[in-house]
């Protein structure tokens, strides 16, 4: 089968056995697409993972052999996310479930820009879905990316009606925004880029651009009277001093991305406002079953976000994304 493998700077094509199934339980699945997530680019550009290592985790797929207790079936499409948490140790306890040791260390192998991958019994259990015949691949391929998003809106704990801001409009903040305002808020954006913004305000997320911050955070708090929450999906350098000039005292601020580097803590600012600074990294399997029936009842518009390439053609999906040149690369691999 065709893998897709990280190789120093490059993203390359590796022929590699067939992955069986043997005598485990779970489930083996025929790859039909999987989205390319910003982590999976920062893996690769910051150099995180080793050579071999096959990136791609927001995928759908058919299954091609099982052997499982639930009623999953050869044959179904499926959406499945990755990680599994136990719900036992201390930091699920504490709803912190992707910091869970057992959600670390389970996976869907190789990984999901590969012809087949290996999904376990607690995959099909936890975090799998069978996908409605109406809704593509590409949408419910945003199971993942949007359970993330809802994730860290219920890490705000946000009041019916609240106003929001997201900060950067690439598909992760469109995504949150749609999260946003499917579920209640009043939601503002705001970019560097034109075309981000005209896009977001083409989703019904009011979207300015933040270039001069006195000037944007002027009008976002006269537009909005207060912002309760600022969501940073842009881990560019003048993103937090953005969401400082704009939060409402006694606001949150939702950490979504990473930076490049540390940029300091704003002690003061955090001190004489009461602000509440959370971060928020991967769902639990409750935000994936929100996600998905959202993606399935249509509450959330993720239509025209993403760019459809081959596997073949991976390598210039992982650098259109880093250019900028799209917002979101789907990799369509078994798709007929
Ligand atoms: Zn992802
Ligand atoms: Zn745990």
């Amino acid at each position: 089968m065709k893998t897709a493998q990280v190789s120093g700077n490059k993203i390359v094509i590796k022929e590699v056995s067939n992955i069986r199934l043997n005598d485990r339980k779970g489930a083996i699945l025929k790859v039909l697409g999987s989205g390319l997530c910003g982590s999976d680019i920062v893996k690769f550009r910051e150099n995180i993972v080793s050579d071999g290592t096959v990136l791609g985790h927001e995928i759908v797929g058919i299954i091609e052999e099982i052997n499982s207790e639930t009623s999953f079936q050869k044959g179904d499409r499926i959406v499945t996310s990755h990680h599994i948490p136990c719900g036992k140790c201390d930091y699920c306890r504490h709803g912190n479930v992707s910091m869970c040791e057992h959600f670390k260390s389970t996976n869907i192998i190789p990984g999901g820009f590969s012809e087949y991958v290996f999904i376990s019994e607690e995959h099909l259990q936890n975090v799998a879905y069978k996908v409605p015949q109406n809704i593509t691949n590409e949408i419910i391929s945003f199971y993942e990316p949007l359970g993330c998003c809802i994730r860290a809106i219920k890490r705000c704990d946000l009041l019916p009606e609240d106003k929001v801001l997201v900060i950067g409009l690439g598909s992760i903040g469109l995504l949150m925004g749609e999260g946003l305002k499917a579920l209640g808020y009043k939601v503002y954006g705001c970019d560097l880029i034109p075309e981000r913004i005209e896009l977001a305000n083409s989703f019904g997320i009011e979207s300015f651009n933040s270039y001069d911050i006195s000037d944007f955070s002027k009008l976002i708090v006269e537009k909005s009277g207060g912002i309760n929450a600022v969501f940073m999906t842009s881990g560019a350098d003048k993103a937090l001093d953005v969401a400082l000039c704009s939060v409402n005292k006694g606001g949150k601020i939702l950490v979504f991305s990473s930076t490049p580097k540390n940029s300091g803590y704003p002690n003061n600012e955090i001190y004489y406002k009461e602000l509440t600074v959370l971060g928020s990294y991967s769902p639990s399997p409750k935000d994936l079953k929100e996600s998905y029936d959202m993606l399935c009842s249509g509450k959330v518009n993720v239509k025209g976000i993403t760019t459809v390439y081959t596997l073949e053609n991976i390598q210039k999906a992982f650098e259109d994304t880093i250019g900028n040149k799209i917002f979101k690369a789907y990799i369509s691999i078994g798709e007929i």
